[in-house]
């Protein structure tokens, strides 16, 4: 038999789809639709084609890179891009992404001015911003902000949104939620005109929908983490009912051997600027993996043997492996948080291993 490829991502089709299916019960319980998110997984074609299936009609990610990707795989859904784009990338926005979500005036009048170009009509998406301070229009100058943008050609209002719980770790709650939908009242009026999408946020906003009993005009949501990883981002709690170990990383037991535990010679900096201290506990089996830190946030590794992370460089995991008798050949599992699934999913060392719902199983490089 010939070995496997490691490292590998397994990626387990059936939760994730599981995931899917309930969040969009869940919210869909309360007229709130969801888009799926794909950048936390690269933009990747299987899983996309997977939540089409489940019914989600809008597929958003932030590079216009896995928008492509995902085109040019035959995915059928309304693709969102979900970063502003760049002056740098109008007409590929314009070519790739049905919806972008934006900000400046200055880039949507460039848009507007390809879509007319090429004969079409590019809708967008104005951010708000609401207190966690990455992107969005103060609130103040939204009314100004639509009521140009409903002069330009080319260009439809397709909704208005906001973020929460990225840069500032501001919670999406009801105070929140109100000012949105009111804000959003606010502008229909002054400008007659019906904002089909209120997107109130991301996987950060469960806690306020189970709590809620009005959840006014917010009818989307763009959600990654709840899906793929089946927790809530403000406290990492799992939410009842969902698979939070849909993906796990596994990697491969390169070097065996009893060692001490304290480095020894004169010490400087480690291979990324830090200053190592180790106490010194007698000699232990330590173990090296063949992965490291560019495929994947070693920090976000939880390994599922009893072993502990000691460390990474580049390419190595290092382990304390006294608690298990690992030898050279052996497979360590490790689940992972939000941050190692992006990294994992987009290393192009990482193998990506489907497994399906008939358990029909296979490999491939991204
Ligand atoms: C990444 C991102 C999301 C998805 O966030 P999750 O916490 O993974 O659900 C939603 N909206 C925007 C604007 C994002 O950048």
């Amino acid at each position: 038999m010939t070995r496997q490829t490691f490292p590998k991502i397994n990626i387990n089709l059936e939760k994730i789809a599981h995931n899917v299916e309930r969040l969009k019960e869940l919210y869909g319980s309360a007229g709130i639709g969801i888009m799926g998110v794909t950048k936390t997984v690269c933009g990747d074609p299987i899983i996309a084609n997977m939540m089409v299936e489940k019914g989600i009609k809008f597929l958003t990610d932030s590079r216009i890179t896995n928008l492509k990707k995902m085109n040019r795989a035959g995915v059928k859904a309304q693709f969102v891009l979900l970063r502003s784009p760049s002056l740098s990338e109008i007409e590929a926005t314009v070519k790739y992404a049905d919806i972008s979500v934006n900000t400046e005036l200055e880039i949507i009048k460039r848009l507007s001015v390809c879509a007319i170009k090429h004969h079409t009509v590019h809708k967008i998406m104005l951010m708000v911003e609401m207190g966690d301070l990455r992107e969005g229009i103060m609130p103040g100058d939204l009314l100004d902000v639509v009521q140009e943008v409903l002069t330009f050609g080319g260009i439809k209002l397709a909704g208005i949104g906001a973020n929460f719980a990225c840069f500032g770790g501001v919670k999406p709650n009801q105070d929140k939620m109100d000012d949105l939908s009111s804000l959003t009242a606010r502008v229909e009026k002054k400008c007659k005109i019906r904002i089909p999408i209120v997107s109130g946020g991301n996987s950060a906003n469960y806690n306020w929908f189970t709590k809620t009993d009005h959840v006014r005009r917010i009818n989307n949501l763009r959600l990654g983490e709840s899906i793929y990883l089946g927790r809530e981002p403000l406290n990492r709690t799992p939410i009842k009912g969902l698979f939070t170990d849909a993906f796990t990383l596994a990697a491969e037991v390169i070097e065996s051997k009893m060692k001490p535990t304290a480095p020894y010679g004169e010490i400087g900096q480690d291979a990324f600027g830090g200053h190592p201290r180790f106490r010194d506990k007698g000699n232990i089996r330590r173990v090296i993996l063949g992965v490291g830190n560019q495929d994947v946030l070693v920090k976000g590794l939880t390994p599922i043997q009893h072993v502990e992370i000691l460390g990474s460089s580049s390419d190595h995991i290092i382990l304390d492996a006294r608690k298990s008798n690992l030898q050279v050949g052996d497979i360590v599992t490790f689940q992972l948080n939000y941050g190692a699934l992006l990294l994992a999913m987009t290393s192009p060392y990482m193998m990506k291993n489907y497994q399906y719902y008939s358990s029909k199983v296979t490999e491939q490089f991204q």
